[in-house]
């Protein structure tokens, strides 16, 4: 029987996933992602974590019990500290691993190599070798997997450029659907640009299902996924002083070029509740967008508590306005 590694689908699932998963495949390894989320995977999560954890580490715990419970040999949760240079991903995911390890019992072992690309990008490669050694795989067999990740990696951003959203692109690649297959989001009317963490916008259970929501509005759905990185980091450039800070960079350069885009006509920040960082982008979007005055902004802030009822009529409300706007125009 092959080995089996567990990856749940939360936090960085929706960045990484076609990396890792093309990597362990390669290397003969099964790959088992955990169930999509639920209230009871929620609740178990809320159940194992701190206190005053934030919502995405909250779901995270939820999603490793699962695959605790589904009897996997090894579960897949790298310390990611940074991966680009000079610039840091939030400091929970660096303790991630520990957190885990503390407060969950009966856990299989924890593959927990640290990913940090704050000065030399080839630790990716290092880290992913760290990975294959612990699962007693040779560097030959370990540089042919890594190549074969970066490919699948490469391929999920051009499906993510070409319109399909990150958790849509995993589907068609998993599924071996047709990389031509049309963009589902590509021919409404209005165009609403949903600026938030991955591991919040994704996930159709903490959002509420919030992408498909919108699209039975009538409204076409952009991310900051559908950019280039290059885009983003420029636009972020417009900020006093360099954001040292991917995540946030991510959204901040993101929403600047969405503000300004001719072809976008309202942006949706989705923050978690308990996120300081996501306290600071949505302020700093927010004044950016008053000063410019083109766009509307709605901002959402979800707990583990939010109503699906609350979040409907906000988001109708919002829809509704863009639309009285248009027609006054
Ligand atoms: S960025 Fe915010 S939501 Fe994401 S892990 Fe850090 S504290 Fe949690």
């Amino acid at each position: 029987m092959p080995v089996k590694i567990g990856i749940p689908r939360a936090l960085l699932y929706y960045n990484y996933f076609p990396l890792w998963n093309g990597f362990f495949k390669a290397l003969g390894i099964e790959v088992k992602v955990s169930s999509r989320t639920t209230k009871a995977v929620l609740d178990k999560g809320v159940k194992q974590a701190v206190d005053d954890a934030c919502l995405p580490v909250k779901l995270f715990f939820g999603h490793v019990i699962d695959l605790r419970d589904s009897g996997v040999d090894f579960l897949f949760i790298p310390r990611m500290v940074s991966v680009e240079r000079k610039a840091y991903i939030c400091p929970k995911f660096l303790g991630l691993p520990d957190m885990v390890r503390h407060n969950i019992p009966d856990l299989p072992q924890i593959i927990d190599v640290t990913v940090n690309m704050s000065r030399n990008e080839k630790n990716l490669f290092k880290a992913l070798a760290g990975a294959g050694k612990q699962l007693g795989k040779s560097g030959f067999a370990i540089r042919k997997a890594f190549k074969r990740g970066i490919e699948e990696q490469e391929r999920f951003h051009r499906l993510n450029r070409l319109g399909f959203l990150p958790h849509e692109s995993i589907e068609q690649m998993e599924n071996g659907l047709l990389d031509q297959n049309f963009p589902p989001n590509l021919s409404r009317e209005m165009t609403i640009a949903l600026v938030g963490h991955g591991y919040n916008i994704y996930d159709q259970y903490i959002s509420m299902n919030l992408i498909e929501k919108l699209r039975q509005m009538g409204v076409n759905v952009v991310t900051p996924d559908n950019l280039v990185d290059d885009l983003i980091e420029e636009r972020s450039g417009e900020l006093p002083k360099r954001m040292f800070w991917t995540l946030g960079k991510r959204m901040i350069g993101s929403a600047f070029h969405f503000m300004r885009s001719d072809h976008i006509d309202g942006i949706i920040h989705v923050a978690s509740f308990g996120c300081g960082p996501d306290s600071f982008t949505g302020e700093i979007i927010e004044r950016h967008l008053r000063r410019k005055r083109r766009v509307p902004l709605l901002n959402l802030t979800i707990d583990e508590h939010t109503g699906e009822a609350g979040v409907i009529t906000r988001l109708e409300a919002f829809v509704d306005m863009i639309q009285w706007r248009r027609a006054a125009q």
